[in-house]
């Protein structure tokens, strides 16, 4: 954002383009409650720069004589506000023709349009916000599921912030006794203990390890995990998927190959965001177009972190069964046996033995689908409690930076054990500390702040 400039005052419509019973068109700089004045009227006459902060009116959004929209104004003054700045937020009907009017009336009378993010980058720089901070704000609007909602909102309120500042500040303290040992080598023998010392990093690398752990949990919640159902034609895939979704989405027909290409649907299976694919689950192609599907379901296989395979209840343990058990060899895998409801010719000890466990279904009766979603939770949460009011990391972001971070206290350690100078220690808990900074946002760099913010909307 090249051209961001603090003195400007913002506005952009920040509700969702469509129709609506309200659209909001906010407005945010030292200018807002003045170019408020010029476009708002009520009938006591009164304007925006004399309303007390946080309370709102009703009136007219006009031009002159000429009125726009029937709005209800709301007034929130620096620095108490989203941005710390002046904030005026114009609740009008929520239509893009009407929205689009309120906000070219703004503009005319003195606003500048907002930049994507732009609120939000406001707050951050005016140091209401940190920067990890404003990412969960969109982390909270992008969230598909409550446990992503609440990574969100825990992250909003400053709680990775806190533990972020906890490591820091053990870090400047590992800094300070270094560079007092720097400082003063005239004092004959080192006061540093170098096991004493090592303890200490010790301890910070296991406060980056435990952080990092919960990254695993904090990436899954955020972003979900990929799930491949795979199985010969015929075994039930298509309809466990809609089992799963309780919805008809794909064609579920007894015909062999008739789900020729790969079905993707996101589904929430205990606060976990599930990215479900039904394979095509040809084993032969017979033309270009099967191929060309079975090679995408390769693909689908290759990135999956969890692969479902069927069997048929209802019939013997196939070659074709047998290829795919070797195909998934090294996936983590759930083996399922279907069609429960009819009679059963499958040898269950043959999937045993290859997988140590099954679980037993009716896709179309539904029956115990819920077995299914339970151990699919299961290997995502491995018996980790994610407790919502504990931190879990989860923006790829900061997951980088923590790494780093621990990377480098690691090379600390070494250098201490291999005795090297503590001017050499101290440039990698430096470099350790600017990575932790980088979360925090502490560190200006405009290029990030663009790259992050530009993912934001207008209006946000
Ligand atoms: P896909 O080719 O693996 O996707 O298999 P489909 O989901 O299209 O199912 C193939 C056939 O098996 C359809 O006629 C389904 O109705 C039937 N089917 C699927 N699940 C069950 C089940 O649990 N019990 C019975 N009896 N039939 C099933």
């Amino acid at each position: 954002m090249k051209s961001h400039n603090f003195n400007d005052t913002i506005a952009a419509i920040s509700t969702p383009v469509g129709e609506g019973g309200i659209g909001i068109v906010r407005l945010s700089g030292k200018d807002a409650l003045a170019i408020a004045d010029k476009i708002f009227s009520s009938k006591d006459s009164k304007k925006p720069s004399v309303f007390a902060t946080y309370t709102t009116h009703y009136g007219w959004v006009a031009n002159g004589k000429k009125i726009i929209d029937e709005v209800i104004l709301t007034v929130m003054r620096a620095p108490r506000s989203y941005t710390r700045e002046d904030i005026v937020e114009i609740n009008c009907h929520g239509g893009i023709v009407a929205l689009r009017a309120v906000l070219d009336l703004a503009l005319e009378k003195g606003c500048r349009l907002a930049e994507p993010g732009e609120f939000t980058r406001r707050a951050f720089l005016n140091g209401r916000i940190d920067l990890s901070q404003a990412e969960a704000v969109l982390d909270i609007i992008r969230a598909k599921t409550d446990s992503a909602l609440k990574l969100g909102i825990e992250q909003l309120k400053g709680n990775l912030s806190k533990e972020i500042n906890k490591i820091r500040k053990g870090l400047i303290e590992l800094l300070a006794e270094l560079e007092a040992n720097i400082d003063f080598p005239e004092e004959g023998i080192s006061r540093l203990n170098p096991a004493d010392f090592k303890k200490k990093i010790m301890q910070i690398d296991a406060q980056f390890k435990a952080i990092l752990e919960s990254a695993k949990l904090g990436k899954v919640l955020r972003e979900g995990i990929h799930v491949v159902i795979c199985g010969k034609p015929n075994v039930g895939k298509s309809s466990l998927l809609n089992a799963l979704l309780r919805q008809e989405r794909s064609i579920v027909t007894s015909v062999a190959g008739t789900t020729r290409d790969t079905i993707e649907e996101i589904i929430d299976i205990k606060g976990i965001p599930v990215r479900i694919v039904d394979t095509a689950g040809i084993l032969e192609p017979r033309d270009l177009i099967e191929k060309k599907a079975v090679q995408r379901s390769r693909n689908q296989m290759e990135l999956a972190d969890l692969v479902i395979l069927i069997f048929d209840g209802s019939k013997k343990i196939s070659k074709d069964d047998e290829a795919l058990v070797r195909k998934i060899k090294g996936k983590n895998a759930i083996a399922i046996i279907n069609k429960i409801d009819l009679k059963q010719k499958i040898e269950k000890d043959k999937v045993l033995k290859a997988f140590g466990h099954t679980i037993e279904i009716s896709a179309k009766k539904n029956r115990n689908i819920n077995l299914l979603e339970e151990a699919i939770a299961d290997l995502v949460y491995k018996g980790r409690i994610w407790a919502p009011e504990s931190v879990a990391v989860s923006n790829l972001r900061h997951i980088a930076s923590l790494r780093q971070a621990q990377k480098l206290i690691a090379e600390a350690a070494n250098s201490l054990d291999n005795k090297l100078s503590f001017e050499y220690i101290a440039q990698d808990i430096k470099d350790a500390l600017l990575c932790l900074d980088d979360i925090l946002g502490r560190r200006l760099s405009e290029d990030l702040l663009d790259k992050i913010f530009s993912e934001f909307c207008i209006g946000k």
